[in-house]
């Protein structure tokens, strides 16, 4: 098992040697103040350069990701992101540039940006994009600032709250706290929708308009999405789509003619970029034309043959980021648009859905399915069957690391109770599909015959359960001496 490097420090073994200094020696003890000179030799370890080496390297197999297993981890689609866009981004002309380099030396780039702000608007229906965000919930803010600019801009101040339903992502209510709305929850109804008789008694003159994905995070298609539409416009609200589901309707169903007046999406999860560890990300805001004027600054625009920002606009929100969002991450998305094409792209979006309802249909005997129906890109289970033997849906998760899987999201969304939410995006094979499938059915059996190794795994981690509280809360990074 791997120790700590300063566990495996050897005294002494003097591993390194540096070149003869080209300077005279000089006395430091002359110039700088007692105090900060030290008194002992720094507590370094000594440790030989293979060994260093393997020390990091085996480190380094221990972070999981797309790359090195299946990551069915719902709402967050861990597709495999094609590494051309990688090399794409990578390209000196991208990577390399400065962004106070005059705008007549970076044409090319500009050129992708714009283009990037019209082929978002095509696939999304919607009528312009703006590519600052760096993320999906900065997107949603982004997009929330917009809102209430426009209802201000009309000299409508009587709007404080904001809907969001109750199956929301997180982000959602928290995002509309940020901008400054009272949330107002909307329930969901039996099927697991938007409850359209609450959501009609909650909408007034109050409400600034409603937060909505679509699949939702149940990854079930709102189909009233036209009726809830109009009860949020003839109460004059505005209808905001998170994106982040896209990948569950892309090429296939746009939010624009859904009728959202103004939608984020997010380039690391639909459009082919890594994600994970906390970035970056990249979550463009695009609106309806009756929204255009505010659309965060800077636009890229093209006037003749040329390419340029625009940063004049009176009525924007202004600027959310430095310079023009995460440049690189664009790169990628647009490298993968290019590649996959419209037909490509609505090719994935058949092949998600097909993923995930083939993973439903065939766990169904061994786990429950609250909303055992057709679904888009992700679905729910839970650990009711199991719960007889004692087994929670965190130990199913922590048993899934012992086979070497991922675990799907867990818990989330709330309004399942023991919720286990999988999306094996399209990127996956039958065989892998099949594999996972396997290895599920496995587990359920070791409920009913062995619960006990199931309550009580990981066997096999280097890490067992963790008090995940404290240590996000209170992390331990660094070694310290004893
Ligand atoms: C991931 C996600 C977000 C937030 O996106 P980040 O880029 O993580 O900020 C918002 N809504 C939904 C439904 C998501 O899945």
């Amino acid at each position: 098992m791997n120790k700590l490097i300063f566990e495996k420090h050897v005294p002494d073994s003097n591993p390194f040697s540096l070149p003869a200094a080209q300077v005279p020696e000089d006395d430091i003890r002359e110039t700088i103040p007692e105090k900060f000179l030290r008194k002992d030799a720094a507590a370094l370890p000594e440790i030989a350069e293979v060994e260093a080496v393997r020390h990091f390297t085996e480190l380094s197999t221990r972070a999981y990701g797309v790359d090195s297993g299946f990551y069915p981890l719902g709402s967050c689609t861990m597709k495999y992101n094609p590494k051309i866009n990688e090399w794409a981004a990578r390209l000196p002309g991208f990577a390399g540039i400065h962004p106070y380099q005059p705008e007549n030396t970076v044409q090319g780039a500009l050129q992708l940006y714009y283009e990037m702000q019209d082929m978002l608007s095509e696939i999304t229906g919607m009528d312009a994009f703006s590519l600052q965000p760096a993320a999906g919930a900065h997107g949603e803010m982004a997009g929330v600032m917009i809102i209430k600019a426009y209802h201000l801009h009309r000299g409508d101040y009587k709007r404080s709250k904001m809907m969001v339903p109750d199956s929301a992502h997180g982000t959602n209510p928290a995002t509309a706290n940020v901008v400054g709305y009272d949330v107002i929850e909307v329930k969901s109804n039996d099927r697991g929708l938007v409850d359209l008789d609450d959501l009609r008694a909650k909408m007034n003159d109050e409400v600034a308009g409603l937060m909505l994905t679509n699949p939702n995070t149940l990854g079930l298609f709102e189909e009233e999405i036209k009726e809830i539409a109009a009860i949020v416009h003839d109460g004059g609200g505005l209808l905001y789509y998170d994106g982040a589901n896209l990948n569950g309707v892309i090429g296939v169903a746009r939010p624009g003619d859904m009728g959202f007046d103004v939608i984020h999406v997010n380039l690391h999860k639909t459009f082919g970029t890594p994600h994970g560890g906390g970035g970056p990300g990249s979550g463009p805001v695009g609106v309806k034309s009756l929204l255009l004027d505010f659309l965060p600054i800077p636009v890229a625009v093209k006037k003749g043959e040329k390419y340029s920002f625009d940063y004049n606009r009176p009525l924007s929100i202004g600027k959310l980021k430095n310079f023009y969002g995460n440049f690189g991450v664009i790169v990628k998305a647009y490298a993968y648009i290019k590649t996959l094409g419209a037909a490509g792209l609505r090719e994935a979006c058949e092949h998600a859905v097909l993923n995930a309802n083939y993973l439903r249909h065939q766990l169904r005997d061994n786990y429950n399915i609250p909303m055992d129906r057709l679904c888009k890109h992700e679905f729910i289970a839970n650990s009711r069957k199991q719960a007889e033997n004692h087994v929670s849906t965190m130990d199913i998760a922590k048993r899934l690391i012992d086979y070497g899987y991922h675990p799907p999201t867990v818990y989330f969304p709330l309004i399942v109770s023991e919720a286990i939410m999988i999306e094996p995006t399209e990127t996956e094979s039958k065989e892998r599909l099949d594999t996972f499938i396997q290895v599920m059915q496995d587990i359920a059996r070791e409920a009913i015959e062995n619960p006990d190794l199931v309550i009580n795994a990981p066997q096999n981690a280097a890490i067992k359960r963790l008090d995940e509280v404290t240590a996000a809360r209170k992390p331990v990074l660094k070694w310290e001496a004893r």
